[in-house]
């Protein structure tokens, strides 16, 4: 945490990813900590402006293909990421975002280099994956099952030194097999928008990372709770 005490968020790019109410994320995070009685302190950092280095948890969201090769040229020329983390911020990605942190992507038929914070490349897959997205959360994180909506083109190849998020049991993620990848403190998913608000448990995952703690109070997460039971239901019926 910040030496303020303060939990500092920086919601990457709002004008280039955010597609998808991913504002949500940033929104959760701070309400999960204020119920804890956790200061936080939320700051959106826009394209053309320089990202700052000492944050707790960097978000980035989920865009369009144009907007996507932007923010990855915009990031990897600002540094300020890469340096954050370094110095071991909490980084939580989505779609878009999450394709931005491995080393290359696709976006309208071209290549771009991504950020390469983490061991994985992205391609294209033959058709759009869309619909719901869920299954088992690598044991070691101790998380209920991911759920979520996926919306994406790309398909995404892990390398040996970044472990999947999840393993599949519906929908399409990186590849059909696995979704999302962590290492360290770095966490992505195809998991669309506000992830968080589906998977609580993720966000207080990234609390603890940024705080150090170990555990944080439960809070009543029955509306999450229930709807993942129904859309497990749902896709195991289907
Ligand atoms: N443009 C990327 C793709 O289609 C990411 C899309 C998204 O963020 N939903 O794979």
């Amino acid at each position: 945490m910040s030496s303020d005490s303060i939990i500092s968020i920086v919601w990457i790019y709002p004008d280039l990813l955010s597609t998808y109410g991913d504002r949500g994320n940033m929104l959760i995070l701070a309400r999960r900590a204020a119920l804890r009685g956790l200061p936080v302190r939320t700051v959106e950092v826009r394209s053309d402006q320089p990202m700052p280095t000492t944050a707790d948890i960097y978000l980035v969201g989920g865009g369009e293909d144009g907007p996507q090769a932007l923010a990855a040229q915009r990031l990897i020329a600002d540094g300020g990421l890469h340096r954050a983390v370094a110095q071991g911020s909490v980084v939580f990605a989505v779609c878009a975002g999450y394709q931005l942190l491995g080393g290359s992507f696709f976006a309208k038929g071209t290549q771009y280099a991504g950020l390469d914070l983490l061991d994985f490349r992205s391609d294209r897959g033959p058709t759009r994956a869309v619909g719901e997205l869920g299954g088992p959360i690598d044991p070691r994180l101790g998380l209920p099952p991911l759920t979520g909506f996926e919306n994406h083109g790309g398909r995404t190849h892990l390398g040996p030194s970044v472990s999947p998020l999840a393993r599949v049991s519906t929908g399409i993620g990186n590849d059909g097999a696995t979704e999302g990848a962590w290492r360290g403190k770095l966490l992505g998913t195809y998991s669309h928008g506000p992830a968080l608000s589906r998977n609580p448990a993720i966000a207080d995952l990234l609390l603890r990372w940024a705080t150090g703690y170990d555990t944080l109070p439960p809070l009543d997460d029955t509306w999450a709770d229930r709807l993942r039971a129904e859309r497990m239901a749902a896709t195991a019926a289907a």
